[in-house]
């Protein structure tokens, strides 16, 4: 069993969300739980939680499904105190909003060292964020997302997702979501099945399947190594859809959130129906 779907829409209050993934066949989904370009969001109510969970009900979802995505302006990594100090205000804003929903999981992005600190400080810095934010709440994992490396961003090498579990106090709180478009701009060749071998047994050598709770599902734009985020609808862009089938096919990654963030919302139906397909899933 793998939980399929997409970042949908929460335009209107999270509510939507679970009746916006509803429509396109998903069995999971990812969601924004504020406005992701803004600092401070409106407290969600009893009225919205209550909801939520009533349309997660209705739309037959589990909380082992649904990855939410912080918002793009934390920086758990900031040079700067007083910026790092910030985003870590956001962040544990964040973390306690999944936890009002009854969600497990909160996926977010390592950080940037921004060319003013070393590689390692930057994630000492991500890692004592997390402590932190950790010691301020529940039960939420917070879910370590691959990056592209574009710029400054850290996370882009297994090695530096290392770096930053090994320094976290409570390893049963941190998880890590690997995007497919990500870390084949990396420099992670999954177009192959032997190429797709090599970075799994890579992951867990490094870091650890057992890490390894979610997916972002994505084709790339991107070329290969060339470090640039840029989506594409599954089969369309540089991966091609075998990466996908052997995704969907791999055991090891059952019970876990399989998350598309492709350009083409129109086609997201169709792409999760396929997704089931190579699941083995009835369509
Ligand atoms: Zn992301
Ligand atoms: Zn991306």
């Amino acid at each position: 069993m793998k939980y399929i779907g997409a970042h949908v829409s929460a335009a209107g209050g999270v509510e939507n969300a679970p009746l916006n993934a509803q429509k396109i066949g998903a069995t999971g989904f990812a969601l924004f739980t504020k406005n992701q370009k803004q600092w401070v969001a409106k407290e969600l109510t009893d009225e919205n939680i209550r909801l939520f969970k009533e349309n997660m009900l209705k739309g037959g979802f589990s909380p082992e499904g649904i990855l939410p995505h912080d918002s793009y302006l934390i920086n758990l990594g900031h040079p700067e105190e007083e910026k790092r100090q910030k985003s870590l205000t956001a962040f544990i804003d964040e973390v306690k909003r999944v936890e009002q929903l009854g969600l497990k999981y909160l996926n977010f992005h390592p950080g940037s060292h921004l060319k003013q600190i070393s590689e390692e400080e930057c994630l000492s810095h991500i890692a004592a964020s997390l402590n932190a934010a950790i010691g301020a709440t529940d039960n939420c994992i917070m879910v370590i997302e691959t990056t592209a490396g574009q710029g400054s961003n850290l996370g882009w090498r297994f090695e530096q997702i290392a770096d930053i579990i090994d320094q976290v106090e409570d390893k049963s709180r941190v998880a890590v979501c690997i995007d497919t478009c990500h870390i084949f701009a990396a420099g992670y060749d999954i177009t192959t099945k032997e190429g797709y071998d090599r970075v799994m047994a890579d992951f867990d050598a490094i870091i650890g399947l057992e890490y390894l709770k979610a997916f972002h599902l994505n084709d790339a734009k991107s070329g290969f190594g060339s470090h640039v985020d840029r989506h594409h609808s599954l089969g369309q862009g540089n991966i091609g859809w075998d990466a996908f089938r052997f995704i969907m096919e791999d055991p090891r990654h059952d019970g876990i959130p399989m998350i598309l963030e492709t350009i083409e919302p129109d086609i997201w139906s169709e792409e999760i129906a396929k997704l089931k397909e190579f699941a083995g899933l009835r369509i």
